[in-house]
């Protein structure tokens, strides 16, 4: 272990690795790539095997198998986490921001008297500092932060990194604790999961979302049949989902899910900040509406002023006749 290193809290829920683990491995790798240091991933309360071969862009994966881990509960998950810190001193942890990293990161920080920065969305080496550009407010503020103490722990933004999706080789090591874990005050019951059936908008290389433009439950069905064309699916603003017309889970944005699609289609959609954060790291964002002062056309690469009502059955139609 040097000090360099950098560590990462894997987070597997039933049998699933989380997209965010890779995005945090993304990050770790780009700052040891400047250093010279490895990246560990840790899994905590199953053997991590199943899961290695995702996890390549990691050189060691450290693992506690531990039955008191096997599910979530903060006072366990911070002693072992607090005790290997302890023992290796890496540069920093990489924890991401979810339920769990927002629960698990600051009671880490304050066990071990270690600097803690929250909703990280970049992360850099600055000769011998961190250099960490965290998002507030939604984003609409960004704080540049020079982190000198170590370990820095690192709560990162979901979607501000590109998953490292590299296949690999890295050693498993299955660690004991020193002294047995006891259950804390907090237990575990069980995992409330998404409906059954509903699409995983985090998924899709391609998404159309739809605002208050689009006006009324029945016009999401044209949303549907392009998303349907491209192969795609639909999700959208916060209005749409206050309003009943789709499910939760459909939502994007700072009370919704984090996407980073190839393309997000932006149909109706004004671009307020708490849209934005879920959005803005598509990779392709084509906005359309009617105001051409709509914020959504700052972050949009292509942008169109025009009725989505009247472009969704042309669109659809022109791409259905393209594809024969
Ligand atoms: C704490 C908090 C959390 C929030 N979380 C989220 C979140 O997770 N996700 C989220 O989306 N919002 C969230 N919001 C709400 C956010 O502030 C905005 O109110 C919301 O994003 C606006 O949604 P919209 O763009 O669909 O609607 P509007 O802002 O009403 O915009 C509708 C747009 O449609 C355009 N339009 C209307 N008719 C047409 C047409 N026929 N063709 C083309 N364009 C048309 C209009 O010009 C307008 O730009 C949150 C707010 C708070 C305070």
């Amino acid at each position: 272990m040097s000090a360099q290193d950098v560590l990462v809290l894997a987070e597997i829920r039933g049998e699933t690795l989380d997209a965010v683990t890779l995005e945090l491995l993304a990050a770790a790798r780009g700052l040891v790539s400047a250093t010279g240091g490895n990246v560990g991933v840790i899994v905590l309360g199953r053997d991590g095997a199943g899961h290695a071969s995702s996890m390549g862009a990691a050189d060691r994966i450290i693992v506690f198998d531990d039955p008191q881990l096997s599910t979530y509960a903060p006072e366990t998950y911070v002693a072992a986490l607090g005790e290997l810190l302890a023992a290796e001193r890496p540069r920093a942890l990489l924890i991401g921001a979810t339920s769990i990293g927002w629960d698990v990161a600051p009671l880490v920080a304050a066990r071990l008297d270690a600097p803690l920065v929250i909703g990280c969305i970049r992360i850099m080496d600055g000769e011998g500092d961190l250099r960490v550009t965290a998002s507030f407010y939604g984003g609409k503020m960004l704080a540049e932060c020079r982190v000198t103490g170590a370990p820095a722990i690192l709560m990162v933004q979901p979607g501000s990194f590109r998953p490292a999706s590299e296949p690999g080789k890295a050693e498993i090591e299955i660690r004991t604790l020193a002294a047995p874990l006891q259950p804390g005050a907090i237990a575990f019951e069980q995992w409330i999961l998404p409906q059954a059936g509903d699409v995983d908008i985090t998924q899709h290389d391609v998404l159309v979302a739809i605002g208050r433009g689009i006006q009324q439950k029945d016009n999401v069905e044209l949303a549907e049949s392009l998303a349907q064309a491209l192969g795609g699916a639909v999700c959208a603003s916060r209005p749409v989902v206050d309003q009943g017309w789709l499910p939760a889970t459909r939502q994007v944005g700072k009370s919704g899910m984090t996407v980073k699609p190839k393309l997000y289609f932006a149909l109706g959609i004004s671009g307020a900040p708490e849209h934005q954060e879920g959005m803005k790291g598509a990779d392709l964002v084509i906005a359309v509406n009617t105001d051409p002062k709509a914020p959504i056309f700052d972050v949009a690469h292509y942008g169109a002023e025009l009725d989505i009502l009247d472009l969704l059955p042309a669109l659809t139609e022109a791409i259905e006749a393209k594809r024969g």
